[in-house]
């Protein structure tokens, strides 16, 4: 299958060219040439499949042509170690819990898909070191450090806004070590997103070492997120609930809900997307005026949704054509501030003691504001509580309890370049390197 560029400025590449690449010469962002849809007896037996099983079903549709099946079979199956149940909070409501995974964020499963497809084609092509510049709000730098920890070939910067995440964000890609460096930027997440895309455009250091980006620019981290899609609707067809599945995604970059759109596309019946903003409500006003207007991002306690100039938001005007009346009715949208977030993290605890953190908050919070009689609502809970231990603890009024998979994380020595957000700074330091 052959990927084009948003932009259209130039020609379609194969898969292992646009995921080695990330972003467009032209700085389109890749898209695959075509949706396949998958057949009425896939979906007639969903429910019978383990997520893996359907999984690679999903990912053999799309990169069946350009991968050996028993490769892509490795990866999915490898990416996809842990769960992502369908957890009931209230009649009718039901949390995807995304955090099973080793950074306990939903970006592990896209940041593993692409480490490990990205260690694949770099092998196959004979290259001997590729550098994956990756521009985190907190948890892609994470789950993308993990997951192409001590790969051979592979150096991984991790560029993160100063001050602006968690603790135990912060020490999950500043620990690690050996192919990992984490470039601590006094800027925001959005000045970390500018510097890697300068970077891919600059020719000094194009010439100097080989680029790509790990964030939902690139093909092979977005993509693989539709998977869960399915499996959430496998799990309410289980219980006889799929009908009139509605499904509310927190949203910050729109890599996200960019793969349910694509699911959807490839035939999964879900009727409705609402996209939940935090105060950063650039999609949000798009919805309502048809006018993109990016600005900077302004920081909240769902920080990793700080986003004040959504890359994704070029595939989903793609998807629909340009057109603002199909985009609008697809997608919904919603925008909530601290405190209304706080207020529904800390109600739904009270009144139901399921625990969610502040973006997964924002995403119920737009679900049950909006959710018609008869739908079925399932919301995406991105991220574990505890990854944002003291905010959630403050407003629940109780002590959170950080998960050993997280505290291993805590006891490491943080390790960070401290790094100006002009270009000329990181592009120095690169061209040292
Ligand atoms: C990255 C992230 C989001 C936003 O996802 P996008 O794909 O960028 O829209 C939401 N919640 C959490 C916890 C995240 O880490």
């Amino acid at each position: 299958m052959q990927y084009y560029s948003t932009n259209k400025k130039v020609a379609p590449v194969s898969l292992q060219k646009a995921v080695i690449d990330g972003l467009a010469g032209d700085r389109g962002l890749y898209m695959p040439e075509r949706i396949p849809v998958l057949p009425a007896s896939f979906f007639d037996e969903i429910d019978t499949l383990s997520f893996q099983e359907m999984s690679y079903k999903v990912a053999d549709a799309f990169f069946g042509e350009d991968i050996e099946p028993e490769i892509l079979k490795a990866i999915v199956y490898d990416t996809l170690s842990f769960d992502t149940p369908l957890v009931k909070v209230k009649e009718n409501i039901y949390s995807l819990e995304l955090f099973h995974g080793p950074t306990s964020a939903f970006k592990d499963v896209g940041g593993r898909f692409m480490a490990r497809l990205l260690a694949y084609f770099i092998k196959k092509q004979g290259q001997k070191e590729v550098n994956v510049l990756v521009a985190t709000s907190g948890d892609t730098g994470s789950a993308v450090a993990n997951g192409f920890l001590g790969v051979e070939g592979i150096q991984v910067y991790v560029l993160y806004p100063k001050g602006l995440v968690s603790e135990i964000q912060e020490k999950q890609f500043t620990t690690l070590g050996q192919n990992i460096t984490a470039v601590e930027v006094d800027g925001t997440f959005d000045d970390c997103q500018a510097l890697v895309k300068s970077s891919f455009m600059d020719a000094d250091l194009k010439a100097h070492m080989d680029l790509t980006s790990a964030n939902s620019i690139n093909v092979a981290r977005f993509l693989p997120q539709s998977f869960y899609y399915f499996y959430a609707y496998a799990q309410l067809k289980k219980i006889d609930k799929a009908d009139s599945m509605v499904v509310c995604v927190p949203s910050g970059n729109f890599g996200n809900i960019t793969a349910g759109l694509f699911a959807k596309r490839m035939g999964l019946p879900i009727k409705h997307f609402i996209a939940s903003n935090n105060r950063n409500d650039i999609f949000f006003k798009y919805l309502k005026t048809g006018e993109y207007l990016p600005k900077p991002s302004v920081s909240t306690i769902a920080n990793a949704m700080d986003v004040g100039d959504p890359s994704n938001f070029a595939r989903i005007l793609d998807l629909y054509e340009n057109s603002h009346e199909a985009i609008c009715a697809d997608i919904s949208g919603a925008t909530y501030d601290d405190s209304q977030i706080a207020d529904t993290l800390k109600n739904v605890y009270t009144e139901t003691g399921y625990l969610l953190d502040p973006h997964g908050a924002c995403g119920y919070r737009a679900l049950v504001d909006q959710i018609k009689p008869g739908q079925i609502g399932v919301f995406l809970e991105t991220a574990h509580p505890a990854k944002f231990k003291d905010t959630v603890s403050e407003i629940i009024g109780a002590e959170v309890k950080i998960p050993e998979r997280l505290q291993a994380f805590m006891k490491g020595q943080k390790l960070s370049v401290p790094m100006s957000k002009d270009f000329e700074s990181f592009k120095n330091y690169l061209l040292v390197k």
